[in-house]
C-alpha cells in the first residue's frame, strides 16, 4: 500500500516501501515494492526492481522488523512528520528509507562513470599503466547494473602496500622497547619514517609542525584503601583502579570521608543533594555515564572535592574494568577510575552512614615536557588551498604496546593514499583535484587528541591563506582500520553531541552516507559507529567542520546480531566472534602486526580511497558539504 509522502519530501517518495504482514500469520508474507529502490539498514541490503512483488519468508521479515525498530529510533524526527509511527503492533508496517540519497537518485555518482576517467581506486599503484575504466566497467542500460558498475572489482589499493608500512612500524617498536608512544624513541622513529617516505615518494609539500606536549605520568604504585570504621580494604592499581590523566598527586595523611554523588554527577542538583557531609572536602564517588568526564570533573572542582573516584557502571559488559580517562587539565584533586566491582564495594560502604566510609589515596604524578613532538602534514601541490580536505590519522601508540592497529593501520592507510594519489597525479589521464588535499599524521592522540587540537587552535589564529581554519572544509579521520574481530564502522553523523558546531551536520551526514553507499555497493556489511569523542575529529567537529571516517572497533564487543548480519552477507563463519572485543589487543602489548585483519583492513582503505577521490573531485565541495539545512534534532 502506498503511503502519502509528506509534501516537502515529495522527491523522496521512492524511498518508502511497505511490508504487509499476512493476516493469518502464515509462513509466507508479502512485500510490495513500488519503484526501484535500494534499501539498506545496517548490513541488510535489498535491491529491488520497479513494480516487482516479492514473496519473502518469515525469517526475512523478522529481520526487517528487527532492523526497523532500530531504524525508528534513529529517525524518529523524520517519521513523526509523516504521521505514521510505524508501530510494529500494526499489521501494516511502514518502513521509511533513511532520508538520504539512495544511489539511484544520487546525481553525484555520475562523476564516477565518466568514460575515460581514471579512478583513484582502479589499478595504478602496482603498474605504471593505469587500468582503463572501459576494461572494468560494463556499460548497461539496466539501472541496477550501471549502479554496481560504478565500483570496479579491480582496485589498486592492495593490502601489501599497507602491510609493508605496518611491518616498518612493528620493526620500529621492536627496536624501541615495544612502543611508539608520543615522546619515545619509537614515536620519533615513526615520524622520521613517515616524513622520509613522503619526501621520497611524492612531490607533496611535507611539513613537520612542532607542538608542545607535557606528558602526564603516574609514578610508583598508587594506593587506594577503603576504611569502614576500622576495617581496611586495599584496592590494586591496574586491576581495581587507574589514575586519571591530569589528576593531581595525592598525599593523604589520614583517611578522608567518602561520599556518593547521586545519579551521574552531571548537574549541580546531583552535587547539592550531598549534604551530610557535603561534597566540599570529601572524596566524591561518581558513576560513569550521562555526561563527559570533563563535565564531571569541572563540577568536582566547583564543589571543591578532596578527590574524585569515577566507577564503571557494569553494563554493557565492556563497562566492568577500570578505564583510561582524563579529568580537566591541571585538576587540583586526585582522580581515579574504578572497576565496577570496586565501585560497588565503595557504594555499599557509603550507603550505611554508621560505617563512616573513608578512603586513603596516595600517589605522585609528574608532567614532563617532551621534545621532538610534531604533527606531520603533506599537501597536494595543486588544488585550492581555500577548500582543503584534511585526511587525518594519529601517529602515536599508547605506552603499553606497538599500536599496529591503533593506529599504525590509519597511519599506513594515509601513507598509501598519499602516495597513490601522487602517482595518479603524475599520469596524464588523472587530473589534479580542484580541492587541495592535506594528509596529516597527528601526534599525541592518545593524550586526548593533543596534536589535532593543537592544529585547530593554531589554524584559528592563522591569517595565512590555506592555514586558516576557514580553509578546512572537511576532516576524514582514520583510526583503527584493521581490528581483528572487526566491524566496518562508519561514523554516524546522528551521534554528534551538543559540543558539535551545527554547521558540521549536513556535510557529516553526506559523508556517513557516502561511506555507507560504498560498502553497500561492494556487497559488504557495515555498521554505524558513534562519534563518541574518542579520536582526532573532535576539535574539527567542535568548530563546525564536517567530519567522516571509519573505525574497525576497539574494546567493545561484537553482538550476536551484528555477527549474524555479517555472516549473512559474507558467508557462514565470516561473522567474527560473538561477545568478544572488536580488538582484544586494544591498547595492549599484543597490538602487533599479527593483530590485523587483512581482509577488513584492505576494504576499509579502499573505502577511504573512494571517499577521498569523491571529495577531491567535487567542483563545489563547499556547497556539497554545507548547503543543506540542519538535519539533526538535538535532544534537550
Ligand atoms: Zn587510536
Amino acid at each position: 500500500r502506498k503511503r502519502q509522502a509528506p509534501s516537502q519530501t515529495e522527491k523522496q517518495f521512492i524511498r518508502y516501501y511497505y511490508v504487509t504482514k499476512a493476516a493469518n500469520n502464515s509462513e509466507i508474507l508479502q512485500m510490495t515494492v513500488e519503484f526501484r529502490l535500494v534499501f539498506s539498514i545496517d548490513c541488510l541490503t535489498l535491491i529491488c526492481q520497479t513494480g516487482i512483488l516479492q514473496t519473502v519468508t518469515t525469517q526475512l521479515l523478522i529481520r526487517i522488523r528487527f532492523e526497523e525498530s532500530l531504524f525508528i529510533t534513529f529517525f524518529a524526527p523524520a517519521m513523526s512528520s509523516g504521521g505514521n509511527g510505524g508501530s510494529s503492533n500494526n499489521n501494516l508496517t511502514t518502513l521509511q528509507i533513511p532520508p538520504t540519497t539512495t544511489v539511484s537518485s544520487q546525481p553525484q555518482s555520475s562523476t564516477w562513470s565518466k568514460p575515460g576517467d581514471v579512478s583513484f581506486t582502479q589499478g595504478i599503484s602496482n603498474s605504471s599503466e593505469p587500468t582503463k575504466p572501459s576494461e572494468t566497467k560494463t556499460e548497461s542500460t539496466s539501472s541496477v547494473q550501471s549502479f554496481t558498475s560504478l565500483f570496479p572489482s579491480k582496485i589498486s589499493i592492495q593490502i601489501d602496500q599497507m602491510l609493508n608500512h605496518l611491518q616498518e612500524f612493528q620493526n620500529i617498536a621492536d627496536a624501541s622497547g615495544g612502543t611508539r608512544a608520543t615522546g619515545t624513541q619509537g614515536f620519533n622513529a615513526t615520524l622520521d619514517y613517515i616524513t622520509t617516505y613522503l619526501t621520497q615518494n611524492t612531490n607533496f609539500k611535507v611539513d613537520k609542525r612542532f607542538l608542545k606536549v607535557n606528558a602526564f605520568r603516574v609514578l610508583g604504585s598508587p594506593k587506594l584503601i577503603l576504611f569502614i570504621n576500622n576495617a581496611q580494604t586495599n584496592f590494586i592499581y591496574g586491576f581495581h583502579f587507574y589514575a586519571m590523566t591530569h589528576s593531581s598527586s595525592a598525599n593523604f595523611s589520614s583517611p578522608v570521608r567518602l561520599i556518593k554523588v547521586p545519579n551521574f554527577g552531571c548537574s549541580d542538583a546531583d552535587w547539592l543533594a550531598v549534604s551530610s557531609p557535603p561534597a566540599n572536602g570529601s572524596v566524591a564517588l561518581v558513576q560513569r555515564g550521562n555526561c563527559t568526564f570533563e563535565e564531571k570533573s569541572l563540577l568536582a572542582t566547583k564543589y571543591n572535592v578532596a578527590g574524585l573516584l569515577l566507577y564503571n557502571g557494569g553494563t554493557p559488559p565492556d563497562r566492568l574494568e577500570p578505564f583510561q580517562a582524563a579529568v580537566s587539565e591541571n585538576s587540583i584533586y586526585p582522580a581515579l577510575t574504578l572497576s565496577y566491582q570496586a565501585g560497588m564495594t565503595l557504594v555499599k560502604a557509603t550507603s550505611n552512614p554508621s560505617a563512616n566510609a573513608s578512603v586513603l589515596i596516595n600517589f605522585d604524578v609528574q608532567y614532563q615536557s617532551l621534545i621532538g613532538v610534531n604533527n606531520i602534514c603533506a599537501d597536494t601541490p595543486g588544488g585550492n588551498p581555500k577548500t582543503t580536505i584534511i585526511i587525518g590519522s594519529h601517529s602515536d601508540s599508547v605506552q603499553e604496546g606497538p599500536g599496529i592497529n591503533d593506529n599504525g593501520s590509519g597511519s599506513a592507510a594515509n601513507l598509501v593514499l598519499a602516495v597513490n594519489l601522487a602517482r595518479l597525479f603524475r599520469t596524464s589521464e588523472y587530473k589534479e583535484y580542484p580541492n587541495r588535499v592535506r594528509f596529516c599524521w597527528w601526534a599525541a592522540e592518545e593524550g586526548k587528541e593533543v596534536g589535532s587540537k593543537d592544529y585547530v587552535k593554531k589554524a584559528k589564529n592563522s591569517t595565512i591563506i590555506g592555514e586558516r581554519l576557514q580553509d578546512v572544509l572537511v576532516n576524514l579521520n582514520f583510526d583503527m582500520l584493521g581490528s581483528p574481530n572487526y566491524k566496518f564502522g562508519i561514523y554516524d553523523y546522528r551521534t554528534t553531541t551538543y559540543t558539535t558546531g551545527a554547521s558540521a551536520l549536513p556535510g557529516s551526514k553526506r559523508l556517513s552516507e557516502l561511506f555507507r553507499d560504498w560498502f553497500i555497493n561492494q556487497e559488504l556489511p557495515w555498521s554505524w559507529t558513534d562519534l563518541d569523542a574518542r579520536s582526532d575529529y573532535v576539535p574539527f567537529l567542535a568548530e563546525g567542520i564536517a567530519v567522516g571516517g571509519l573505525f574497525g572497533g576497539a574494546e567493545r564487543q561484537k553482538t550476536k546480531d551484528e555477527h549474524d548480519c555479517y555472516a549473512e552477507v559474507l558467508g557462514q563463519g565470516q561473522g567474527g566472534i560473538v561477545h568478544t572485543s572488536y580488538d582484544p589487543c586494544y591498547h595492549q602489548a599484543c597490538d602487533t602486526i599479527e593483530n590485523i585483519n587483512t581482509f577488513a583492513y584492505q576494504r576499509m582503505v579502499q573505502a577511504a580511497a573512494y571517499t577521498l577521490e569523491y571529495l577531491g573531485k567535487q567542483k563545489d565541495l563547499k556547497t556539497w558539504l554545507y548547503s543543506s539545512p540542519q538535519t539533526k534534532e538535538f535532544e534537550s
